[in-house]
């Protein structure tokens, strides 16, 4: 079967992301299914460098709750090039490095990350308590084989769970600045009403681009609530009987990427053209 993103996946460490995802998806449903396409040989994307810059905090500022945008200049070792929807190594220090996905665009020179704070996070409490403008982390990077692939022109499935969205908005807001007509559909999948973040962001992105639409969708909506409700993937379910003219970007935590992996399978669409990024802890072991 054809491994999409192999070219970058070599160069991601051992158990980082999710670059094993089409064949464990493969593992739980056969990719022969009827109405399902042959991938044929696609052309990969060549890798970019890794590299390790020096970069300053610019910002660091409340999305929501429990989770912040942190803005980066790279001081050295720049410029950053990557694909949408890749991730780095942050360091904070040296005992406080993690992956997060880009939300800023490879166009885009300052860099974007979301970060959520689970509860009892180190890192994550670091950054709440520690980390201010003006500070230096290191970043190492670019990381991961879910990244937008330019070989496929139909319509974009993008579904975020949680800081799930950063990647999508890098894909998003790059196809966004390209495409003029193909199609791009947004599901940001989050727990309850004050989970939600950067909706304004994606009302302006909707209104400028006719081919832009989006959903947003509470799991345990905590009160009267006018959005959809349930599981993000079960709100793809619902609308889409066939997906099988689509390319599919995921990201957050590991059991949505899979059930959603899993259903887009069952719906027609190819496993070379499911790519996804769990958020998972631990990553898993080599
Ligand atoms: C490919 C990849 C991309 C990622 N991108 C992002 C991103 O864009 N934004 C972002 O906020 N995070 C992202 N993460 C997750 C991030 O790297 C950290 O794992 C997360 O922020 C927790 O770090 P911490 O040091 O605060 O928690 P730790 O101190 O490492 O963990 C403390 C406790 O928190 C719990 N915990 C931590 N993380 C999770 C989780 N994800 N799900 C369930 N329980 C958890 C565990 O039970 C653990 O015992 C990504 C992870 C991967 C593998």
């Amino acid at each position: 079967m054809h491994n999409s993103g192999r070219a970058l996946a070599d160069a991601t460490p051992a158990g980082a992301g999710d670059s094993n995802l089409e064949q464990r998806l493969e593992a739980a449903m056969p990719l022969t299914g009827q109405g399902q396409r042959d991938c044929g040989n696609r052309a990969k994307s060549a890798a970019h460098p890794a590299r390790v810059m020096l970069c300053r905090v610019d910002s660091l500022t409340d999305l929501s709750h429990d989770t912040s945008e942190l803005r980066l200049a790279i001081e050295d070792g720049g410029r950053f090039g990557f694909f949408a929807g890749q991730y780095a190594q942050i360091e904070f220090a040296p005992e406080f490095c993690r992956y997060y996905s880009m939300a800023s665009t490879p166009a885009e020179e300052q860099l974007l990350f979301h970060l959520r704070r689970t509860p009892g996070g180190t890192a994550g409490s670091y950054v709440a308590q520690q980390l201010k403008p003006g500070d230096k982390v290191k970043v190492s990077g670019p990381l991961g084989s879910s990244y937008l692939r330019d070989e496929h022109t139909g319509p974009v499935l993008l579904i975020a769970g949680g800081s799930g969205l950063a990647p999508m908005l890098s894909i998003l807001r790059t196809l966004l600045a390209r495409e003029v007509s193909r199609r791009v559909v947004l599901y940001f999948g989050v727990r309850s009403e004050r989970d939600v973040y950067h909706e304004r962001l994606l009302a302006g992105l909707a209104e400028d681009h006719d081919n832009f639409s989006y959903a947003i969708v509470l799991s345990e909506p905590d009160g009267a609530s006018s959005r959809r409700r349930g599981l993000v993937h079960q709100a793809v379910a619902d609308d889409l009987a066939d997906a099988s003219a689509y390319t599919v970007y995921l990201a957050g935590p590991t059991a949505m990427v899979e059930a959603a992996g899993k259903l887009l399978l069952g719906r027609g669409v190819a496993g070379c053209d499911i790519h996804g990024d769990a958020f998972r802890y631990p990553p898993p072991g080599p």
